[in-house]
């Protein structure tokens, strides 16, 4: 019966895809179709997400009985505000991802690019099951759109022409790219076992046009085949840490996504930083007040008093200042659990910030997530790594590159992801000549590099 069943919370969903594919919109009108069926519930702004309430999703679901159960028990969905993979990558967690689905956002117009494949490569090394959302819709050539409609309500109206068109990118593009990525994968309306086959959803997020169908994908294959990893603890939290951040009159605070249990004020909790683990005390846990838009300016928060997973929280304590962003999050029950979860989280740093080959660069990164990922791509390119650190360029980074560059030139350089080139590292810099790449876009900076480096062999 119903009261047997184990209660199941949100499945944490993030959305990745190359740049200008429409991740933000895809977000956006998602979040503004929830909004619009408000009568059923509208949706629940958390701190760097928000929850589409399973209401919401069998109401626009309605047209799509087929296609999931009427009754959802799941509580809903929750989306991660802001896409990509750098941020994704934050959602670490002991064996894989915080998060639960991804959707990869492929433009229908343009097919897999750069940061296609790196979204793809990071959803497969951290085991986290997507569909594709093939976006822009609304430009198949003849295509003609039918607002907010499920797809295939709109499908079944279009020109036989339209629908060809469609199949051609659907299968020539998109199908064919994950199938030399070694997934298989067809139209959701297609597919008999969704264990086997990677679901492509069309939608416009311009339009609204497939939200429907995509929503209820979601939340029908999450409640289907998710239902273990699902299933709600009522014991102390367990999360990530996305950001970390300064506030006026609050100092440091962390924003987390809570998976498991429940966080309280006064909580013990322990967290990695830069100069080894954090334990502290939760202060105050702030949410967004409700009713207010998390864009508009002056955002209202409101102190309360616990929150329970799937969440997305700010966390006042003291001692944040150097919270490191990509850590786990633990509430500890007692003080030797506390130094145990401690040492623990000692070793998921020392995983990733290693001395690695005699010659070879040296990787700065501003997170725990993003050095990760930068230093998975690196080992694609079989670019030799020789140090990785969390943290600004500092002078001795430049002198350790500058020795590498005595034995190969082409290594004696600094790869930094979004930090910070003090200004003595600089001059050292400068008077050494080692070259310092820089950017905030991971494939950005690797294109730099190994350019530089075809050049140079000239
Ligand atoms: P992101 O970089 O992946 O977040 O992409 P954006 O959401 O910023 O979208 C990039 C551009 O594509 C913007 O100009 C959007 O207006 C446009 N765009 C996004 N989705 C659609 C769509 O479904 N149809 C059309 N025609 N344009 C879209
Ligand atoms: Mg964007």
């Amino acid at each position: 019966t119903q009261s047997q069943q184990p209660k199941l919370r949100q499945p944490i969903v993030v959305v990745l895809g190359h740049v200008d594919h429409g991740k933000t919109s895809l977000l956006d009108k998602i979040r503004s179709t929830a909004v619009a069926a408000k009568e059923a519930g509208g949706i629940t702004q958390h701190i760097g997400a928000s929850i589409v309430p399973a209401d919401v999703i069998e109401k626009l679901a309605e047209p799509l009985r087929k296609l999931i159960p009427i009754k959802l028990s799941i509580p809903g969905l929750l989306f991660i505000d802001t896409p990509g993979h750098e941020l994704f990558s934050n959602l670490r967690k002991r064996g894989g991802s915080v998060a639960d689905f991804a959707i990869l956002v492929v433009d229908v117009t343009k097919g897999f690019q750069n940061q296609t494949y790196e979204s793809l490569d990071l959803l497969r090394s951290r085991k986290v099951p997507f569909l594709v959302a093939a976006n822009k819709i609304d430009r198949i050539p003849g295509w003609t759109s039918y607002p907010d409609e499920p797809f295939i309500i709109s499908y079944e109206r279009q020109s036989e022409e339209a629908k060809r068109n469609l199949e051609e990118v659907i299968y020539g593009k998109i199908v064919l790219s994950l199938s030399e990525q070694g997934f298989s994968a067809d139209l959701f309306t297609r597919i008999k076992d969704f264990t086997k086959t990677v679901a492509v959803v069309p939608v416009s997020a311009k339009t609204g046009e497939g939200i429907p169908d995509l929503l209820a994908v979601l939340a029908g294959l999450t409640q289907q085949y998710l239902k273990k990893r699902l299933q709600y603890a009522e014991g102390p939290a367990k999360g990530s840490i996305l950001e970390v951040k300064e506030i006026p009159g609050l100092g440091t605070v962390v924003d987390a996504i809570i998976y498991d249990g429940v966080i309280k004020e006064g909580d013990t909790i322990v967290l990695n930083g830069k100069n080894g683990p954090i334990i502290t005390t939760v202060r105050s846990l702030l949410m967004p007040a409700p009713l207010s838009d998390m864009r508009a300016k002056g955002v209202k928060f409101v102190s309360v008093p616990e929150v329970q997973a799937a969440a997305g929280v700010r966390i006042a304590a003291s001692g944040l200042d150097d919270a490191l962003a990509g850590s786990s999050l633990y509430v500890a029950t007692s003080p030797d659990e506390a130094k145990e979860i401690a040492e623990k989280l000692r070793g998921e740093v020392k995983e990733l910030i290693f001395k690695g080959d005699n010659v070879g660069v040296i990787v700065k990164a501003d997170t725990l997530g993003t050095l990760e990922a930068l230093l998975e791509a690196l080992r694609r390119l079989n670019v030799p790594v020789k140090s990785a650190d969390v943290g600004n360029v500092s002078k001795n980074d430049v002198l350790e590159a500058s020795l590498t560059a005595k034995a190969d030139k082409s290594l004696g350089v600094i790869l930094a992801f979004n930090v910070k080139v003090l200004p003595e590292a600089e001059q050292e810099a400068a008077r050494s000549g080692v070259k310092i790449f820089s950017d905030n876009i991971i494939y950005h900076l690797l294109d730099q590099y190994t350019e530089w480096r075809e050049r140079l062999k000239e």
